[in-house]
């Protein structure tokens, strides 16, 4: 019975958050036609605004079918895991938020003290740190410092995303990871935010045993720490 309410609200909730957008693409396109494109500013304006609402429902499908995709018992089966060397994989994620975080003038620091290695597949083990990542800049102001840290303290790989950044309030915390859950809904839509991200952060840091937690303060910023078990 809970799964069955569980699968209703997860399909009512993905309708919701696809027709939004939807309609102001309906809305926009209407618009050009009644204009008949007479006005290049008011035409220039509907199409960004289609384009902008039709990028956000591809993000949010392409993450839906991703968490699906994952989510199969074949596909988890399938999930052929490696030695991964943690440190560059951080690296890397850094490198590819790097030009995002400089857009904002952020400062983004990286520490990597360990070369342990963890078992995972690369792909997906540095999608958790991007996400981490870009959910440090998008929630961070202009001017604000990220740091990502990798270490390795008693066989555990422990790596730290850190930003100075709006924070988020206790009442809200246990539900992050949640899928479509945003704390506030306008402030992420204008990022493009679509609450996918920390939910499918939270089932690929599972597939690879590993752990999540998060403390944050409004405000003041957001420390996710993610541990795995490193291996010989
Ligand atoms: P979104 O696509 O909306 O960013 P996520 O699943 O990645 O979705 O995150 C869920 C919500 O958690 C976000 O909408 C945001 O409110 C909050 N959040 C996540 N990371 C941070 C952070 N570093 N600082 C502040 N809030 C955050």
């Amino acid at each position: 019975e809970e799964l069955r309410q569980r699968q209703s609200e997860f399909v009512g909730n993905a309708a919701h958050e696809l027709r939004t957008p939807l309609t102001s693409i309906r809305g926009f396109a209407e618009l050009l036609a009644e204009d008949d494109f007479a006005d290049p500013a008011t035409s220039r304006h509907c199409a960004a605004v289609i384009e902008k609402e039709s990028a956000r429902m591809e993000r949010l499908i392409t993450g839906l079918l991703e968490l699906a995709h994952l989510d199969s018992r074949d596909m988890r089966q399938k999930i052929e895991k490696e030695p991964v060397e943690a440190g560059r994989i951080v690296t890397a994620a850094a490198d590819a938020l790097a030009g995002k975080a400089q857009k904002k003038s952020q400062q983004l620091n990286v520490r990597i003290e360990t070369d342990a290695k963890l078992l995972a597949r690369e792909d997906l083990f540095q999608e958790i740190i991007q996400n981490l990542l870009d959910n440090a800049v998008k929630y961070t102001p202009e001017g604000g410092k990220i740091a990502v840290s990798c270490e390795e303290k008693d066989s555990i790989i422990e790596i730290e995303v850190q930003d100075n950044g709006i924070g988020i309030a206790p009442e809200h915390l246990p539900y992050i990871f949640d899928r479509f859950y945003r704390v506030d809904k306008a402030r992420a839509r204008q990022s493009g935010g679509n609450g996918i991200g920390l939910s499918l952060v939270k089932f690929l840091v599972k597939l690879f045993e590993g752990k999540i937690s998060v403390e944050s303060e409004v405000g003041k910023g957001t420390r996710f720490i993610v541990r795995f078990p490193e291996i010989s």
